[in-house]
């Protein structure tokens, strides 16, 4: 669809911009391509999003056997482009809510023009907060062992967190590491019990209860170690290391919104309860972005359908599809 600016220019105006290329994100272009909407997604700076940093991938209905996280995303993404959906590898590095159409401006393309614009630009691995932490990422730090723990062949890594993720990480490290400390604040894990059950069956992986990583060491620029607190007694203890994992949660992508939409006390979107639909009419919200509680694949792409199919009525009540 095309439109006259105030200067006379004509703009083209796309009926649906879907930021992020997640589950999520692909869900929506799926549907909303199927609806003949020809949505464009925005890639973002990670093309598939988080399950391209997962190895396989077992609890996606309808794979009765195990299915790479990177297989996943790609079938997704070809059954949307069959269908007419675009995509553009760029950022979305802000966005202007306040007009109509939505304006979106890219990190790299000319700005952008939207009637409906679904979000689902997902959630990032959070971060301890210690001191050099950020320089010493891809230096014996990281948080995905499925990209990183081929360095770690025959060494001595340690996970951090207590939830699903870390258990997964683990797991996956014993396949090089030769020792992988599973290192959480509790004593108790937050993990379901089936990867808990497995993760503590691996006689390479040691649980360390109750501690709290306080300083990262380094030599040479190379993460050496840790400092491990007790949270109980804060006796300290020295954990020498090779390589350190983190997997103590997300937190969402929200920045390039610039507070133009509400969030929860954690920085997740809300939407009305039942719908993706958010406080400004025309912007929906899937995927992690908005969900601080079930984060899976299958919720994600549920919520991207349900993103799409909101972003279509909305389309025809104001007869912009
Ligand atoms: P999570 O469930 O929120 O667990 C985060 C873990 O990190 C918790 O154990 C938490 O400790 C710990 N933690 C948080 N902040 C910390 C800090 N500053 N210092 C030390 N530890 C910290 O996150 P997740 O494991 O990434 O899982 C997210 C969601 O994805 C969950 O719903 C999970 O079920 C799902 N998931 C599913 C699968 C699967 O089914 N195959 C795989 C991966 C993830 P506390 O326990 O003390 O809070």
């Amino acid at each position: 669809m095309t439109e006259g600016t105030s200067g006379g220019a004509v703009r083209q105006v796309l009926p649906v911009v879907i930021v992020g290329s997640g589950i999520s994100g692909l869900s929506a272009a799926v549907y909303a391509a199927r609806a003949q909407l020809a949505p464009l997604v925005i890639e973002g700076s990670e093309p598939g999003g988080q399950l391209t940093l997962t190895s396989e991938v077992e609890n996606y209905p309808g794979f009765e056997d195990p299915i790479l996280g990177v297989d996943l995303v790609e079938r997704m993404k070809k059954q949307a482009a069959r269908f007419g959906a675009r995509y553009r590898s760029d950022d979305v590095v802000g966005v202007d809510l306040s007009v109509r159409p939505f304006a979106i401006t890219l990190g790299r393309g000319g700005p952008l023009y939207a009637h409906t614009l679904i979000v689902a630009s997902g959630a990032r691995a959070r971060l301890l907060g210690l001191p050099g932490e950020s320089e010493l990422f891809g230096r014996g730090l990281s948080s995905c062992a499925t990209c990183d723990g081929a360095f770690f062949r025959d060494r001595v890594v340690a996970v951090v967190g207590g939830g699903d993720s870390a258990m997964e990480e683990a797991m996956f490290l014993t396949r090089y590491a030769k020792k992988v400390y599973v290192v959480h604040r509790r004593r108790e894990l937050r993990a379901s019990r089936i990867l808990a059950d497995r993760a503590q069956s691996k006689p390479e992986i040691e649980f360390v209860w109750n501690a709290a990583v306080t300083a990262i060491h380094q030599d040479q620029s190379m993460v050496s170690g840790v400092t491990l607190t007790d949270v109980e007694t804060h006796e300290t203890r020295e954990l020498p290391l090779d390589g350190l994992f983190l997997a103590i949660g997300h937190v969402p992508n929200t920045e390039w919104l610039k507070g133009q939409l509400p969030t929860d006390e954690h920085g997740y979107l809300v939407s009305h309860p039942g719908t993706s639909e958010t406080a400004i009419p025309g912007v929906f919200v899937a995927g992690d972005v908005a969900d601080p509680l079930y984060q899976q694949a299958v919720t994600a792409a549920g919520t991207g359908c349900i993103a799409a199919l909101d972003a279509e009525e909305y389309l025809a009540e104001h007869n912009l599809g």
